[in-house]
């Protein structure tokens, strides 16, 4: 039924990082698999959506780990014409009053039924641009505050004049996945005002551009928000943009805060988990905040033995995930050895890739993602003479963990050592890897391949998380502290578990510690050991439950109906 809502125009999805393929490294982490995923899934609901990103020519970065765990980084340099379609398209921008000509390549992301959705990476790597000027579309999140300037003036003002050059003359939504493409918000402005010649701003003006953007914030923390100064923007973007900001009462104390920016110029807003919009509604209480959650697009996520499994009792899931909700017929026993052949096959990858053979009978846990203190990677290891004592008494373990820091995140990179360091503590008692290079191939192997998704952020920094739907989607169940989407998706015990209380915001290290520790030794182990036939339940409901819902077809549905054509 919602086919009715389907709007003449395009939305367009801006997003500074879109994770499309595994060897495509345009993207550093979530925020970047998320904008992929509501691609994708935009797609399989035939909407008519595009996406708009950088090219980042080296990428994020390569990460290697040398045997102490320090990690080394060198620059992803890849071939945009290997996959993208290059564009004939030219546009040019003032950036520090040099004109800076940029060029488009697309990509094509296919849904399941066929349908299409263009993503159009700029690039400014052009003979006829400065030395410099063709360098901002090379790094994701690299260099310092003015070069990320640069690129959000590439991404939001030459974005939007890119769209016009190849024909989005007329636009449902813009929707911003975060701050970083906030400055398109002053290029539809100055459209406006060109066409009607004023030098004030009239409240029609403003209403107009807000009646199309769309704003999505992702981080409940303050510094997580690009933040410039009024000297810089100025020099970057000149007098005009600078004008027009004030025209737009968006200077706070003479900063420019790209949240705020996005905010101030958009209808709709949310965060991407129900918490984290009551966050957010704390940190920004001017605005109306809503909150859409986080999903997963299913079929990406989804390991081949369980799409088989899948395939043979739900042959609608790809098209319509709700149907998962069906997984609930299918019996524990085929649960149990589909996710039994997704270890082994994890394994043995493992094995190619580090020489080291795990055991497919050991309790497996996985923990990968970005490190960065607030994910506490170490919380796991913060007693080691109890997990020793847990391994002796109630059965072996064995944990496999992956994630970049980024190359200027010092006390990320510690983490990483630090569980090197538990490694050789351990040594005799737990058997620990660490992957290099955590992407989205190894990302789907290893939340495929593992028997529990380890998830331990301190609260209420984790906004969503969305690596726990991804290892849901094959049945693998999450002990997560109860943050972000945890406190939608779990059932005690019958999607997986929680690692402390659902009330206050606040964590406590070593309450956590102890619930971590009291939950794998009590509940998880002696269940996974002792009751084989009833951890393939909860396998079970985690896709029945959890896979249903927290997928991206639910979400962009979401989006469709909550804010891409209300108020319309
Ligand atoms: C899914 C994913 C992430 C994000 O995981 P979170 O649980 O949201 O932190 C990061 N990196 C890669 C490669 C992923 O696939």
């Amino acid at each position: 039924m919602w086919k009715a809502f389907i709007p003449d125009y395009p939305i367009i999805f801006f997003s500074m990082e879109i994770g499309l393929e595994p060897s495509m490294p345009t993207y550093s982490g979530g925020l970047g698999i998320l904008a992929g995923d509501i691609l994708r899934a935009a797609a399989d609901l035939g909407l008519p959506m595009a996406g708009v990103s950088l090219i980042h020519r080296k990428g994020y970065f390569h990460q290697r780990l040398d045997g102490a765990g320090n990690q080394a980084e060198s620059p992803a340099v890849w071939s945009p014409e290997e996959f993208l379609e290059a564009l004939p398209e030219r546009v040019t921008v003032i950036i520090e009053g040099r004109k800076v000509q940029v060029r488009a390549w697309r990509y094509t992301v296919q849904g399941v039924l066929g349908r299409t959705v263009p993503v159009y990476f700029l690039d400014t790597f052009l003979p006829e641009n400065d030395p410099f000027d063709q360098t901002i579309t090379d790094q994701l999140y690299g260099g310092d505050i003015h070069y990320r300037l640069c690129q959000e003036a590439i991404l939001g003002l030459a974005g939007v004049a890119m769209l016009r050059d190849l024909g989005y003359e007329k636009v449902q939504a813009y929707h911003m996945n975060e701050g970083h493409s906030a400055l398109l918000t002053l290029a539809l402005l100055d459209e406006k005002l060109a066409r009607n010649h004023l030098l004030t701003l009239a409240k029609e003006d403003r209403e107009a551009v807000r009646r199309q953007c769309v704003f999505t914030t992702h981080t409940p923390v303050p510094a997580g928000h690009d933040q410039f100064p009024l000297e810089l923007v100025q020099r970057v973007l000149g007098d005009r943009s600078t004008y027009l900001l004030t025209l737009a009462e968006c200077w706070l104390k003479n900063t420019l805060n790209m949240t705020y920016l996005g905010l101030f110029f958009s209808h709709y807003i949310n965060g991407v988990a129900m918490r984290h919009g009551e966050i957010s509604r704390n940190m920004f209480p001017n605005y109306p905040i809503n909150s859409i959650t986080n999903g997963v697009h299913a079929q990406t996520w989804t390991c081949d033995a369980f799409k088989s499994l899948f395939d043979r009792h739900i042959p609608e899931w790809r098209r319509d995930n709700l149907y998962l909700r069906y997984a609930i017929s299918i019996t524990k026993e085929e649960i149990s050895q589909t996710h039994r052949q997704a270890k082994e096959e994890f394994l043995v990858a493992l094995e190619e890739r580090t020489g080291v053979r795990l055991d497919l009978g050991t309790f497996t846990i996985g923990f990968a993602r970005r490190m960065t203190p607030y994910k506490r990677p170490n919380l796991l290891f913060s007693d080691p003479e109890r997990l020793k004592k847990i391994v002796r008494e109630v059965g072996p373990i064995q944990i496999i963990f992956g994630g970049k820091a980024h190359p200027r995140d010092e006390s990320g990179k510690a983490l990483i050592r630090k569980i090197f360091e538990s490694q050789d503590l351990l040594k005799d008692a737990v058997k620990i890897v660490y992957l290099e290079e955590y992407d989205m191939a190894l990302a789907k192997h290893l939340c495929s391949g593992v028997d529990l998704w380890l998830n331990t952020p301190q609260k209420p920094q984790e906004a969503s998380g969305t690596s726990g739907m991804k290892a849901a989607m094959n049945g693998v169940p999450s002990l997560s502290v109860l943050d972000g989407w945890w406190i939608e998706g779990c059932i005690e015990g019958v999607t997986g578990w929680s690692i402390g209380e659902g009330r206050g915001t606040e964590s406590d290290y070593e309450k956590e510690a102890a619930f971590l520790y009291d939950k794998l030794e009590k509940v998880i182990l002696p269940l996974y050991y002792q009751q084989p036939e009833m951890y393939g339940r909860v396998m079970r409901s985690a896709i029945a439950y959890n896979a249903s819902f927290f997928n991206a077809q639910r979400m962009v549905l979401q989006y469709l109906e909550n804010a891409y054509i209300a108020g319309k």
